[in-house]
């Protein structure tokens, strides 16, 4: 790993280290808060005016803080405003799909420069070497077309369909196993690397940039070729034990017969998810959405279908979870009413009216960049809330 990046905080002598963590929580504060004036800062870090006022000169000479003047203020004297400079480093976004691979750089002000890049996928069709290969080249691609300096991009953030543990080993794609898939990244790409399931990075961007934003208890559930499921309970994502938790495409729905390709039978999966539709069909899931706009029944009995049973297990997971809203994302917002009407009916129909009545039900208005916009929230989550990460960006 690039010592740039990564503090051995043995190795720091004792102000040295108290003034690297200060510096390093004024960085996470003024991400997370945009501006903030000195007394702000002191208030929020609990270190003296002083203080402050030298590591923020400092910060400033380092080429992360910028003097924004005078700030509002509602009488008397208006304090000087602090921000980040956005370009003072960057974070690689990779979102690893099924039938896309996406690659963002995002500045510190979480926009990712000049756009999100998207290339086809080949993770169904390679083994996990060519795969490997074929995402470290398309990220140098995007590198060398945005014309950024590598050495500014500080850590990076992987979402991965299928089963994904804490440790971020992967049991369904990439399934390295020492070290895991995380660890391999990191090696390639010589920075830290942060992987989860997509429909966990999926939820955190709902929850920072979407229609659930900064609501307490969101289930997200997204469906594209198959169904995943991101739960933020009490404003955090609950990963469960060893991190799988949201495995809802493979929940019991009464009356499915068919075998699911997990090995089970009856999953919701095998009705409601992108590739049980097509299926049926024997068309992309896209053309059958289309087809059912321009009024055809049969296109739009099986999104009818699908949506019933998807809304059967949601009224499950209301009952269970008591969320204040539920997002539907992924492929199939494209069908709008045409899936939401069949979910909310079969919540009517399912679930304890005190509670479906507490519960809002929404499509997701981050189309296909929700997962990519979440690996950023995944990296500043662990940066700046877990108190054993040992990286920083700073
Ligand atoms: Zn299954």
């Amino acid at each position: 790993m690039n010592d740039s990046n990564t503090i051995n905080k043995g190795s720091l002598p004792g102000l040295k280290e108290k003034r690297y963590l200060q510096k390093k929580a004024i960085i996470g504060f003024l991400y997370r808060m945009g501006e903030l004036s000195k007394p702000e800062i002191c208030r929020l870090t609990n270190v003296t005016t002083p203080t402050v006022s030298r590591m923020i000169e400092e910060l400033i000479d380092e080429g992360w803080v910028i003097d924004r003047g005078c700030g509002n203020s509602i009488g008397g004297k208006r304090p000087h405003v602090f921000s980040l400079n956005p370009d003072a480093a960057y974070i690689l976004g990779v979102d690893i799909g099924r039938e896309y691979l996406r690659v963002a750089i995002f500045n510190l002000k979480n926009e990712p420069i000049e756009g999100i890049l998207e290339y086809s996928s080949i993770l169904e069709e390679q083994d996990d070497e060519a795969t490997l290969r074929y995402v470290r080249e398309k990220i140098d691609e995007t590198i060398g077309r945005l014309n950024v300096d590598r050495a500014k991009i500080k850590v990076a953030g992987f979402a991965l369909p299928g089963l994904i543990d804490r440790e971020g080993t992967s049991y369904t794609y990439l399934t390295y196993e020492q070290p895991g898939i995380k660890g391999i990244l990191e090696e390639m790409l010589q920075i830290p690397v942060f992987i989860d399931n997509d429909s966990n990075v999926m939820a955190m961007a709902e929850h920072t940039f979407g229609v659930a934003k900064d609501v307490n208890n969101v289930l997200c559930v997204s469906v594209n070729e198959c169904i995943g499921l991101g739960m933020i309970l009490n404003s955090k994502l609950y990963r469960g034990g060893i991190g799988m938790a949201g495995e809802f495409g493979h929940i019991r729905i009464s009356g499915l017969e068919a075998s699911c390709h997990c090995g089970k039978i009856g999953c919701l999966e095998t009705v409601s998810s992108g590739r049980a539709i097509e299926n049926v069909a024997g068309k992309p899931l896209q053309e059958i959405i289309e087809a059912a706009r321009k009024d055809d029944i049969s296109a739009i009995d099986l999104l009818h279908r699908a949506g019933e049973k998807l809304g059967e297990g949601i009224a499950t997971m209301i009952h269970l979870f008591n969320p204040d809203m539920v997002v539907i994302g992924g492929e199939i917002v494209q069908a709008g009413d045409l899936m939401l009407v069949p979910v909310q009916q079969a919540i009517n129909k399912y679930a304890l009216a005190r509670m479906r009545g507490h519960c809002e039900l929404k499509m997701s208005n981050l189309g296909v960049y929700s997962a990519i916009l979440g690996t950023l929230m995944m990296v500043m989550e662990h940066l700046y809330d877990d108190t054993e990460c040992e990286y920083s960006l700073y």
